[in-house]
């Protein structure tokens, strides 16, 4: 049996944050119970065809904590069979949403990561982003997860926000890692076509900030959260020595994953597949017996080692040469000699002990490193 990572969409949220331009929606019961019933039928036709072991199993959104514990139970029954002994099972959660029942029901089903959504530390900025929760709703809620055993913990934290000063952000990692999380995500604001804060953007009413404070709040936080034992391991990502997030690392390693829901990708057995983004074509789909893929496409050689080069070099350990070269049956050293070249003089990448890996110049730059290996 074949053992791949399981993503799965819980695509609603309470309200829509002024920055998201994720898969997610405001909707009623109706609509929440017959996309998990959709739901928990094309789990049950990937099961039963293909027979998978979940090396992990990520739960994410949208907001899966804010729909009822049961549903999450619910698939968690249904998969649980399937998922390999000692994996991780994470699930996405957002402060407020939860308490020490629901989360104590999670943690009996089986899911033993979370990661939680705080982004901010500060309430103004908080409000501003549209977040439906305040500071003392997150410390709570750690509290109530610590107290029903999770062990394993993440905060989303984001930098670069419209009126986010270097302290206001270097206050929000000080005081989110010192509450001892296991894992921190820091990601930079992008700001989304089609989200209000887009559209501010081109009112000229929302000002982002300048690129040199957006590389200073990232290299600063490198070093606040290395203090604090949380170790960078991808350019986002950053924790305890042991705990990195092992469903994202299946994707980092360009390794085989089955997403299920609205809007979810997989990539098996050389093929990448797209599922309906929108709810009712999903359910439709599902509804009629069939698999509700949307897009399929044939990943071919060249693209896969490109992404396999992209992908391993976000991570710190960088590219492995010779597990490329075994794996592609080519000599990475000679493919790529031109663009290698040219980004060893420009500092961006750096070569020792048969691993390719950004520098610290080539992290800010990133893009420009991929496109050369384009
Ligand atoms: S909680 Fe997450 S998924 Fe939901 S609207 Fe906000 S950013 Fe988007």
């Amino acid at each position: 049996m074949k053992e791949i990572g399981l993503y799965i969409h819980i695509p609603f949220c309470k309200q829509k944050c002024n920055y998201c331009d994720f898969n997610s929606y405001v909707c009623n019961d109706d609509k929440v119970q017959s996309y998990m019933d959709a739901l928990l039928k094309e789990i049950k036709m990937y099961i039963q065809e293909y027979g998978f072991i979940f090396k992990t199993v990520f739960i994410g959104g949208g907001t899966p904590t804010f729909i009822h514990y049961k549903h999450i139970e619910d698939i968690m029954m249904e998969i649980k069979p399937y998922i390999a002994e000692a994996a991780e099972v994470s699930m996405e959660c957002n402060p407020g949403t939860v308490n020490e029942e629901s989360l104590g029901a999670y943690r009996k089903m089986g899911i033993n990561r979370l990661s939680i959504g705080l982004q901010a530390w500060q309430q103004p900025l908080q409000k501003q982003l549209g977040r439906i929760h305040d500071t003392e709703q997150f410390i709570q809620n750690l509290e109530q997860a610590r107290k029903v055993g999770f062990t394993n913990i993440n905060a989303d934290l984001m930098f670069a926000l419209p009126n986010q000063s270097l302290e206001m952000w270097l206050e929000t990692v000080q005081k989110v890692a010192s509450l001892g999380v296991e894992h921190i995500s820091c990601y930079s604001l992008k700001i989304e076509e089609g989200t209000p804060f887009y559209k501010l953007y081109q009112q000229n009413k929302l000002q982002p900030i300048e690129d040199e404070l957006d590389r200073e709040m990232y290299h600063k936080a490198i070093e606040l959260l290395k203090k604090h034992g949380l170790e960078q391991y991808e350019i986002s990502n950053f924790a305890v020595p042991g705990l990195e997030c092992k469903h994202n690392l299946i994707y980092w390693e360009n390794k085989e994953y089955l997403g299920v829901g609205a809007g979810s990708h997989s990539k098996i057995a050389g093929v990448r597949y797209g599922n309906h983004r929108m709810l009712e074509r999903y359910i439709e789909h599902v509804d009629k017996g069939n698999y509700p893929i949307d897009e399929k496409n044939v990943i071919g050689h060249e693209e896969d080692m490109w992404e396999t080069i992209i992908l391993s070099l976000r991570l710190n350990k960088g590219l492995d040469v010779l597990d490329f070269n075994n794996k592609y049956g080519v000599c990475f050293e000679s493919k790529y000699s031109l663009p290698m070249e040219k980004l060893l003089k420009g500092g961006l990448v750096e070569i020792s002990d048969n691993h390719v890996r950004l520098t610290s110049l080539g992290s800010d730059l990133s893009n420009s490193v991929f496109i050369e290996f384009l």
